[in-house]
């Protein structure tokens, strides 16, 4: 599918991905400014460890890319951050600029394979899934710099063991988060956030306030508003703002950069309200005749090729677990703000605590953003949510949305059948479109 190289002038747009790239400068700012950083790898507690005056991390984020270098050999840096891109100096910048967005994925990917191969010169069991191996090869390098690592209690017993093997390295504040939304429950989650609140005062020197606490959680709120934005932008597929590859990117952008607000919550917030304005302006593009294809579960990783795979299909593919999750819900912002993020904590947890609650948020996800296709990314080794497939299979059939299988192990991994398989697949989907 042909790709639109006016869109990846876009200037707030360009400034994300620079962002995304820029975490190894970022961290040694944080240590200039000691600002601890305290790792993260799912998508909560950010706003917690920034209103304590830390600066949180996805180690993932943190790689040698070439974008980066790209950046130190021409001033684009300068010249997008500095000033609008939008005058007769952008087209000078253009193959630049168009590189960076363009190679964003493939950039992010080639660091997961290094990632992969790390965990395993580490030793870290071969046969557990992909996402804590990853999450065990990018986490570990990092450890002198890394403070305090937040862990999560949830439905994955091997996440819990990960964060376990990781605190014989980095130290780990583990917090638990009920499955249930009863009373006692909340209690119990209360009792969680509060000793995870002490902990972060203790690491930074600094108290949680709750107007400080609430400053961050308004930011992130935005934050997920508009992500939430630029996914419904889906239910007019015959408006959309950029082209079915560009869009891609930006999803797949929005999912990695979520986890850590970029580790600048006021930056990111401040730069997708642009994008959004920009994207708002430009809703022209029908995607008439691209089929709109869920991929699900994305959260502990998928082959990074779907998406390309995807454009030179003729498809458009849709990462949406963030919304599927209640992740993009927003927090209340009146009274007090650890109550509130305890409230959103335990409704989020509730939406895929369970398989059947699970796959129904999925498939309610799919009804609401008029997919044409769901993939299922059978993730080899998971033990927690690959199994609710049996389940996904019997209730997506009563849908009429077609559906397909993938495994999933090891990047690159049976490429070539996973590509025939989607060929096949697309055919099917776009006959019925
Ligand atoms: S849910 Fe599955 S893939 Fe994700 S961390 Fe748990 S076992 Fe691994």
């Amino acid at each position: 599918m042909s790709i639109d190289t006016e869109e990846f002038l876009i200037p707030s747009f360009l400034n994300l991905n620079l962002k995304f790239f820029s975490a190894q400068k970022q961290i040694r700012k944080f240590r200039r400014h000691k600002r601890p950083l305290v790792g993260t790898i799912l998508p909560i507690g950010a706003e917690l460890v920034f209103a304590a005056g830390a600066s949180p991390i996805f180690p993932l984020r943190i790689g040698k890319f070439e974008a980066e270098k790209l950046l130190r050999g021409t001033r684009l840096a300068k010249n997008i951050l500095g000033a609008t891109l939008v005058g007769t100096g952008a087209r000078l910048l253009q193959p630049q600029a168009e590189n960076i967005i363009n190679q964003f994925l493939n950039e992010y990917n080639k660091n997961l394979c290094n990632f992969e191969s790390k965990s395993d010169e580490f030793k870290y069991p071969p046969e557990v899934c992909f996402a804590t191996r990853i999450a065990y090869g990018s986490s570990l390098p990092h450890r002198d710099q890394i403070k305090l690592f937040l862990a999560w209690g949830t439905r994955c017993g091997w996440f819990s063991q990960f964060f376990q093997t990781l605190n014989n390295s980095i130290p780990v504040i583990f917090t638990d988060i009920p499955k249930s939304t009863a009373p006692h429950a909340r209690e119990y989650m209360l009792e969680e956030l509060q000793q995870l609140v002490t902990h972060l005062e203790k690491l930074t020197g600094n108290k949680i306030t709750d107007e400080g606490l609430r400053e961050k959680i308004i930011l992130a709120n935005n934050i997920r508003a508009n992500y939430r934005k630029v996914l419904y932008y889906l239910k007019t597929p015959e408006k959309m703002p950029l082209s079915p590859y560009a869009y891609m990117q930006l999803i797949a952008l929005l999912n990695i950069s979520f986890i850590d607000f970029l580790s600048a919550i006021k930056y990111f917030n401040k730069q997708f309200l642009k994008l959004i304005k920009d994207l708002d302006s430009r809703r022209k593009i029908d995607y008439e005749g691209v089929p709109k294809i869920m991929l699900v579960p994305v959260f502990s990783g998928s082959e990074p090729d779907l998406p390309q795979i995807m454009n030179e299909l003729g498809g458009c593919l849709i990462q949406a677990d963030n919304l599927a999750y209640g992740m993009l819900d927003p927090i209340k912002t009146e009274g007090d703000m650890i109550h509130n993020y305890c409230d959103y904590l335990v409704k989020m947890h509730e939406c895929w605590s369970a398989n059947k609650i699970l796959v129904k948020s999925w498939l309610d996800l799919a009804n609401e953003l008029r997919v044409d296709g769901i993939i299922f990314n059978k993730l080899i080794g998971c033990t927690s949510i690959t199994p609710s497939y049996r389940l996904f299979k019997d209730r997506v059939r009563d849908t009429g949305i077609p559906f397909i299988d993938v495994d999933f192990n090891r990047i690159g991994e049976n490429l070539a059948q996973i590509k025939n398989k989607l060929t096949s697949f697309m055919e099917i989907v776009k006959k019925e479109i």
